[in-house]
């Protein structure tokens, strides 16, 4: 199943995924670009899913629909909050999409109504502003046990999957998880790879989850090296997150 970045606003990302029977996009930043990438294809849409109801994740929606009659989809706790939706959609749900499975993550922190796409037979999940390269959302609406409970679930996810998030902000979260844990050899090989990208052009806001899981900080509570500089030793994981979390806010 292909999958085709497509870089809208000054740094969104939505995603359209070629399924065997149809083309999906994850989030609609603004049309235009959007229009191009199908166009250039010969590609139709067929099914528009979105993650959240902030503006820069759904500028696009009302135009994508009108052009393509595409169906939307979006999570059922923003509904009032989000362009009319076709399927309303909650954490858990199973839907059958261009003749893939996709699953919905509930992954509220960023917003109180965050979902996450998981298509197992594309092995990507598209995570927005949950789970981000080397990052993760801002919490505006939740608190931080409630995104530290969704990084969770998605990191549960096979370590094969690929994440898709949604802004080009790696190069200002890489310098910030050098501050948390410089002493990991796989973050700074990551580091210098995404400043590499960045020179040439490159989007750098997909990731393994493998890699993310050794090199995200805000996955890595865990790590004994972020517990010593952190000087919390023996915190629950989800007030080592907090604290990171806190970090990143000011840094
Ligand atoms: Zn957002
Ligand atoms: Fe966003």
């Amino acid at each position: 199943m292909e999958i085709v970045t497509v870089p809208c606003l000054s740094d969104n990302y939505a995603y359209l995924v070629k399924a065997p029977e149809g083309v999906c996009l994850i989030d609609a930043p603004e049309a235009g670009p959007i229009i191009e990438a199908l166009e250039s294809r010969g590609w139709e849409l067929d099914a528009l899913l979105i993650t959240h109801h902030h503006h820069d994740h759904v500028g696009g929606v009302a135009e994508l629909r009108e052009k393509y009659g595409c169906t939307v989809y979006g999570p059922k706790a923003e509904k009032e909050k989000l362009p009319p939706l076709d399927t309303a959609v909650e954490g858990g749900d199973t839907l059958r999409i261009g003749g893939t499975p996709v699953e919905v993550i509930f992954v509220p922190g960023h917003t109180l109504g965050h979902v996450a796409f998981h298509f197992p037979e594309a092995e990507a999940v598209f995570t927005a502003d949950s789970l981000m390269a080397l990052g993760c959302g801002r919490i505006f609406e939740g608190t931080p046990d409630m995104m530290w409970e969704s990084l969770s679930k998605l990191s549960a996810l096979p370590a094969e999957t690929l994440v898709c998030s949604g802004h080009e902000y790696t190069t200002s979260n890489a310098r910030f998880a050098l501050t948390i844990e410089p002493g990991n050899e796989a973050l700074k090989l990551r580091s210098d790879a995404i400043a590499k990208a960045r020179t040439e052009g490159r989007a750098t806001a997909t990731c393994k989850l493998s890699e993310e899981l050794a090199t995200n900080p805000f996955l890595r509570p865990a790590s004994p090296e972020i517990r010593d500089r952190l000087g919390m030793k023996d915190a629950p994981d989800a007030a080592v997150f907090a604290e990171i979390r806190a970090r990143k806010d000011s840094f």
